[in-house]
C-alpha cells in the first residue's frame, strides 16, 4: 500500500523542496520505490532531481487537464536513483490554479483522483508544494495521507503557521480529507550555534509537542550546491553534515511510518 506525503509550508524558502527532494532519495537509496510530484510552478523539485521542465516533457499540470494519462509510466522522468522517479512541472502550471478555480465540482480533488489511480505502484509519492495555501496545496493535501511542514529556524518562524493549520483542519472537517495526519514538522537551515536558533526549536517543540522531528537539519552550503547539479545529497556528497541530517531523518521517518512514534 503506498503513502502519499505532502511537504507543505506557505511560507518560502523554509527547506520543503530541499527536504522532499532529500527524504525521497534516502528512501530510494533503501531500494523503496519512490516518486516525487512537483506541484510548484517553479519546478525546483524537478530541476533539482536532474530532470526537465521544458514543455516537451509531461508534467502534473497534463494530469491536472486530463491531456495526459498517469497510468502510462514513460511520463515519470527517471533520476540518479534507480528508484526514484519524477512526476514533473512546467511553468504552465502557473495557470492551473485559475482552471481549477472553474471547475464546478470535485475541484479540489483532481490530483487526488489521479493518484488513487497509481499509489498502490509506489512505496511512497512526495508532493512539493509551492509557496501558497491556493488550490495546487489544497488538491496536495486533499490527495495526502500525511504532511510534512518545514519550519525555518528563524525570529519568524511560527508566522503563519496557524493559517496552515487552520487549512489543514479545515480540509478535515468539510470531508476533503478527513485522516489528513501530521508526519511530522522538521526544523530546518538550523545553525546550532546560534541562541535564536534553539530559542525558536524549544518554542516550535513547545507548540507542536511530539510531532516535531528529534532531528533537525543544519545550514549546509553542500545542500544549496547539490540542486544545481541535478543531484540529491546522497550524489553529490554523502559525508556532509547536510547528508547525514538527511539521512537520520530518513531512518527517524521510517521510524514513526512504524509506529514507534507518533
Ligand atoms: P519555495 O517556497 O520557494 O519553494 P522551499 O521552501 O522549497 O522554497 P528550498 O528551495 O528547499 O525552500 O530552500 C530555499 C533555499 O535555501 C534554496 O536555495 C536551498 O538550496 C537552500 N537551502 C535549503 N535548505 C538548506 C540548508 N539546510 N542549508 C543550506 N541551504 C539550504
Ligand atoms: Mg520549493
Amino acid at each position: 500500500m503506498g503513502k502519499i506525503i505532502a511537504v507543505a509550508n506557505q511560507k518560502g524558502g523554509v527547506g520543503k523542496t530541499t527536504t522532499c527532494i532529500n527524504l525521497a532519495a534516502y528512501l530510494a537509496f533503501d531500494r523503496l520505490k519512490v516518486l516525487v510530484v512537483d506541484m510548484d510552478p517553479q519546478g525546483n523539485a524537478t530541476s533539482g532531481l536532474g530532470a526537465s521542465k521544458g514543455d516537451d516533457t509531461v508534467s502534473i499540470y497534463d494530469i491536472i487537464t486530463g491531456d495526459e494519462d498517469i497510468r502510462d509510466n514513460e511520463i515519470f522522468q527517471d533520476t540518479s536513483i534507480p528508484t526514484l522517479k519524477v512526476l514533473g512541472t512546467n511553468i504552465d502550471l502557473a495557470g492551473a490554479e485559475v482552471e481549477l478555480v472553474q471547475l464546478d465540482t470535485r475541484r479540489e480533488f483532481v490530483v487526488k483522483d489521479a493518484l488513487e489511480k497509481i499509489k498502490d505502484e509506489w512505496d511512497y509519492i512526495f508532493i512539493d508544494c509551492p509557496p501558497s495555501l491556493g488550490l495546487l496545496t489544497i488538491n496536495a493535501l486533499t490527495a495526502a495521507d500525511e504532511i510534512i511542514v518545514p519550519i525555518q529556524c528563524e525570529f519568524f518562524a511560527l508566522e503563519g503557521l496557524t493559517q496552515l493549520m487552520n487549512t489543514v483542519r479545515l480540509i478535515r472537517k468539510h470531508g476533503f480529507n478527513p485522516n489528513l495526519n501530521i508526519a511530522g514538522v522538521l526544523l530546518t537551515l538550523c545553525d546550532s550555534r546560534s541562541k535564536l536558533a534553539q530559542q525558536v526549536a524549544e518554542e516550535v517543540r513547545k507548540y507542536f509537542g511530539d510531532k516535531v522531528f528529534d532531528v533537525t537539519i543544519p545550514r549546509n552550503v553542500k545542500l544549496a550546491e547539490a540542486p544545481s547539479h541535478g543531484e540529491p545529497i546522497v550524489n553529490y556528497e554523502r559525508r556532509c553534515t547536510g547528508a547525514r541530517a538527511y539521512y537520520h531523518l530518513k531512518e527517524e521517518f521510517k521510524q514513526r511510518q512504524n509506529g514507534g512514534k507518533k
